[in-house]
């Protein structure tokens, strides 16, 4: 073990740390940080995220300035490939830089205000955080000097490549001094990055950690397996098991990203989903509700979610399984850090559990498989952690003092163990109801056809009988709108309500193919739909209409070809309940806002939607 005194750096820099509760230095930390505090050396160092490379050039950077703080001009510049983590990069030196008050460090990006950055370095800047293009911006508006900069942090340099920056790092090194050092820091070595090493870096120093000597040791793998048609019910129990969930789902695609999401919203979890659609300021009310933890469950792909560092995550959720070893160790090591224990759940179908063994030989260890909990654990361990905050409850008596004397007597009817009774099935009605008729996850199960293959929509059943043939009173359409125009189930739901002036709950069965869609509306609304919807332009398409039969097996064909019963289930199934399920009217993702435009919206805890709407309590 090496402590952070051993690696002899700076006395202010060893009290930061302990501040932190930093005990231990990280493999790539107790590699790098000595050899950078001899100086004057380039740097290549490879290690996976999670492992704790910003304090790794972080600290040696702010020890070379331990007496030399207080700069008029830059000495430190580190480039990192987005805004979030030009923040967060920010952040960390902060707190690294906590007792050594002269150190002014400036992050810049775009979308932050060029004047306030152009006046913090005239006022005089230690170190800037900056992305490439925004730090360009800044040279070519002489606001930012070069010509005293010692080192230069190339931070997350692969992400840097993916997002087409490397021609602008390279025009920025062409223009710090020649005896400036550049520490290239990095997840993995693609081709273009060494050809920068080769014509920006001498001889540089390597630091190389291999996987299995992360930081996150700490974390727990467990595997859930289901049918294919109960992915969602699966993953929604499992989150219902941990009332203390906060952390992160992974989906491969945007499209599966912003569509789980919304089913979540819908089924009144809070909800986001981040994805590289998103503008940068919605990834910021993203990321910010997500840190403030008024967001719990984030939904993201791989890409958007790199790099992005969040303390005290709880689960990280493999929604689908990654085929890669690198992107399981990435996303699992967001969870089980700072000497927490961790969750790592991966939720597979029969057919991907029988591959597992690939992942596993790869990651170099086995990942069990487990049970689903039991609906009757899922409720009782929502009840206890219920019950638990109650009786701990000791905050707040002040604010609620003045009404005791209005509400009290109202309970006076009522023994204790009924006034109980009512507090939890006022709370946890919905609950109870979900898994009093919710759908059975054991594989041993028999396989659901027709109706009950929703896992999630039976549970309250008023619509059920129109999943299979058809009512009598609705009428099914064929669309040629689909992903490939830019629609997923929610929007083309909206689309189409919206359009022909419908109300809320009239559009359902709303299924998406990559060139059509599908939805039924009731018989009444038949004439509005053909007048304002068909023949219109939807973004220079003409738009085509096609009254349908109710048909369970053609349509899946289309999308899937013909080995999915999408319209069996999987999240994009439960949807269909549309306004009923749990979803309690108002709620639902439409409550959400701005989150159909891209994600921007989430729920805040105190929503219509049954029984997690408790306010932005902390229980979800
Ligand atoms: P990377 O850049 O390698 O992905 P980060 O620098 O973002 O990793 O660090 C990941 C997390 O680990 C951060 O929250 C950081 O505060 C924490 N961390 C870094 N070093 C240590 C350490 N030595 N002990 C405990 N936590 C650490
Ligand atoms: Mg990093």
């Amino acid at each position: 073990m090496t402590t952070f005194s051993d690696l002899g750096l700076a006395e202010p820099l060893v009290q930061a740390v302990t501040d932190l509760g930093f005990t231990e230095a990280t493999p790539v930390q107790a590699k790098a940080i000595p050899e950078l505090l001899e100086g004057g050396r380039d740097m290549l160092a490879l290690a996976q995220t999670g492992t704790g490379k910003t304090a790794a050039f972080g600290l040696p950077m702010l020890h070379h300035l331990v007496d030399a703080g207080g700069n008029k001009k830059p000495k430190g510049l580190i480039l990192s490939p987005t805004r979030e983590l030009c923040v967060q990069i920010t952040g960390e030196m902060e707190k690294y830089a906590a007792h050594m008050p002269q150190i002014r460090i400036m992050a810049a990006y775009g979308g932050s205000s060029v004047r306030d950055q152009i006046q913090s370095l005239k006022r005089g800047v230690d170190i800037v955080v900056a992305t490439p293009g925004r730090l360009k911006d800044l040279i070519a508006r002489r606001a930012m000097d070069l010509s005293q900069v010692e080192t230069v942090v190339l931070d997350e340099s692969d992400e840097m490549l993916n997002m087409g920056f490397l021609d602008d790092v390279r025009e920025i090194l062409g223009q710090v001094r020649e005896d400036s050092a550049t520490w290239l820091f990095s997840a993995t070595l693609p081709r273009e990055i060494e050809r920068i090493i080769k014509d920006f870096m001498e001889n540089p120093l390597k630091v190389m950690i291999s996987g299995r000597n992360e930081a996150t040791t700490s974390v727990e793998h467990k595997l859930f397996v289901t049918h294919r048609d109960r992915r969602y019910a699966g993953l929604r129990r499992l989150l219902d098991s941990a009332p203390g969930f906060y952390g992160m789902i992974f989906c491969p695609t945007r499209v599966e990203t912003r569509e789980l999401s919304e089913q979540l919203i819908g089924d009144g979890y809070t909800s986001a989903a981040l994805h590289g659609e998103l503008s940068q300021q919605q990834r910021d009310l993203v990321m910010h509700a997500f840190r403030n933890k008024q967001i719990r469950y984030l939904v993201c792909t791989d890409v958007a979610a790199r790099g992005i560092d969040v303390q005290d995550i709880t689960h990280v959720v493999h929604f689908r399984m990654p085929k890669d070893k690198e992107v399981y160790t990435h996303r699992s090591g967001r969870t089980g850090r700072a000497g927490k224990v961790g969750e790592s759940w991966a939720l597979l179908t029969p057919t991907e559990s029988r591959k597992i063994n690939i992942l596993e030989r790869q990651i170099g260890r086995k990942i069990p498989q487990h049970d689903f909990p039991s609906r009757q654990d899922v409720v009782t361990g929502q009840l206890i952690n219920f019950a638990d905050r109650v009786v701990k409850q000791d905050k707040g008596k002040e604010v609620i003092a003045p009404f005791i004397e209005t509400v009290v007597p109202m309970f006076k009817s009522l023994k204790k163990a009924e006034i109980i009774e009512h507090f939890l099935s006022a709370e946890f009605e919905t609950l109870f109801r979900h898994y009093a008729e919710h759908t059975d996850l054991d594989l041993n199960a028999p396989a659901q056809g027709g109706r009950k293959d929703r896992p999630d929509r039976g549970e309250r059943g008023e619509r059920g009988n129109h999943s299979r043939g058809g009512r009598e009173d609705e009428q099914r359409f064929w669309i040629n709108l689909g992903e490939k125009a830019g629609f997923s189930w929610p929007l083309l739901k909206d689309f189409v309500r919206e359009s022909a002036g419908l109300g809320d709950f009239d559009v359902q069965g709303v299924n998406v193919a990559p060139a059509h869609g599908y939805f039924t509306v009731p018989k009444t609304a038949v004439d509005k739909i053909k007048e304002e919807i068909e023949g219109a332009k939807w973004e220079g398409i003409e738009i085509k209409l096609d009254a349908v039969e109710h048909h369970v097996g053609r349509e899946s064909r289309d999308r899937d070809g013909g080995n999915r019963n999408r319209r069996g289930g999987g999240y994009r199934g439960g949807n269909r309940s549309g306004g009923g399920g749990n979803r309690g009217g108002s709620g639902g993702y439409r409550g959400g806002g701005g989150n159909r435009g891209g994600g921007g919206g989430y729920r805040g805890g105190g929503g219509g939607g049954g029984y997690r709407g408790g306010g932005g309590s902390s229980r979800y």
